[in-house]
């Protein structure tokens, strides 16, 4: 009855056996070379533009990597993304973390919130006093998904944190100018890089920032990660690893159909999963709004006679992982990944274990 692979994790998620096999295949001649050499910057190489056409993106836009994962992305872009002002969409822990490090930046003006209750997905608001618009394409912690889209009549550019929805989610790359990842979740790889689709407007604007005399910690300076990304560097040594898995995962979404293949398989996962929670009496879906939905992770809602922890605790002892909710969300729920990387028939196998566990805590 036991799903054939037991990851179930928003974040670290799994990883395809498939690409760690082909990793310790190659490890001899690939990790621990160096990173200024072609053996590394092809496979840098070969992401970057295997991002752009699984992206489709348009013409003209590039792909920036660094290191630091999508955390140290949110304080790079308070100093060469963000010019003084921007608005925030925060209704849940991702959202609200990126507003806070722009509220906190000495060398910013006011930022602009909307806030919505944990589950929701508030709407952009055109506002002619913000010069970035910043939302989750996912929110991870409560599994809402957001439309990829600009202010209608607003100007400046959008932001998009896409840690967990780059490579499962459908979008238009023509809608963000950035949109920014990391590569543990979807991309099937581990953490510590962040990887970002840039405009040239958003492009633009690195470069006028970089030239003003606002001071940057080199670390977070995003001109010095441009010029290096463009000749497929890392301005200092990154994970090889991590790059190597975040290609196989490209080269596995691209070969077979590209993000139509994996948003396919996302989708047909969260069919099964909201149509077992629907006919179910005592599962409900934590997100009332169907259209916002995650497609790539789930969060339900068990009745306060089934104890989620204690399903989640048996699940884990019987090597079925991270099936718990979100902490700070508080609620007797359990979020599931059904991220690309993860089967549709494992996804049908879990619903068949978390009712077989429930019937038992029933009597
Ligand atoms: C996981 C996650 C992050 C944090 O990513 P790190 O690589 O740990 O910094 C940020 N935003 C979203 C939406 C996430 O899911």
């Amino acid at each position: 009855m036991r799903p054939v692979d037991g990851r179930f994790g928003s974040g670290p998620s799994k990883v395809r056996s498939e690409a760690v096999a082909a990793l310790a295949a190659e490890a001899d001649d690939f990790l621990g070379t160096s990173h200024r050499q072609d053996t590394v910057k092809l496979v840098v190489a070969a992401l970057r533009n295997g991002l752009l056409e699984m992206f489709d993106a348009p013409d003209g836009y590039q792909i920036l990597m660094g290191n630091g994962g999508a955390t140290l992305f949110w304080d790079a872009a308070t100093f060469h993304l963000i010019e003084n002002s921007a608005q925030f969409l925060v209704a849940g822990e991702f959202g609200s973390k990126f507003a806070k490090a722009a509220t906190l930046a000495p060398h910013l003006g006011d930022q602009h919130i909307v806030e919505g209750d944990p589950g929701t997905a508030p709407s952009l608001i055109a506002n002619p006093e913000v010069d970035a618009y910043c939302y989750t394409h996912n929110e991870t912690s409560t599994a809402t998904m957001f439309p990829v889209v600009r202010p209608e009549g607003g100007e400046g550019l959008t932001l998009v944190d896409a840690t967990s929805a780059a490579g499962g989610l459908r979008f238009n790359a023509a809608n963000s100018d950035v949109y920014y990842f990391a590569p543990q979740k979807c991309f099937s790889s581990d953490g510590g890089l962040w990887i970002a689709l840039c405009s040239p407007a958003a492009m633009d604007r690195i470069n006028s920032l970089a030239a003003t005399d606002r001071w940057v910690p080199e670390i977070l300076n995003l001109k010095t990660a441009m010029d290096n990304s463009l000749k497929d560097q890392t301005y200092n040594t990154p994970a090889l690893a991590t790059i190597y898995l975040a290609l196989k995962y490209t080269e596995w979404v691209n070969e077979n159909g590209g993000l139509n293949f994996a948003a396919g398989r996302s989708e047909q996962s969260s069919k099964i999963m909201y149509d077992w929670a629907d006919a179910s009496d005592y599962v409900t879906p934590f997100v009332q709004n169907v259209e916002n939905r995650s497609h790539v992770n789930a969060t339900i809602d068990l009745d306060d006679s089934i104890d989620a922890d204690t399903v989640v605790a048996v699940l884990r002892a019987n090597g079925i992982l991270d099936t718990g909710g979100y902490r700070k969300l508080g609620r007797n729920q359990m979020r599931i990944s059904m991220m690309p990387g993860i089967d549709p028939s494992d996804i049908e196998a879990l619903t068949h274990c978390i009712d077989h566990v429930a019937a038992a805590m029933r009597g």
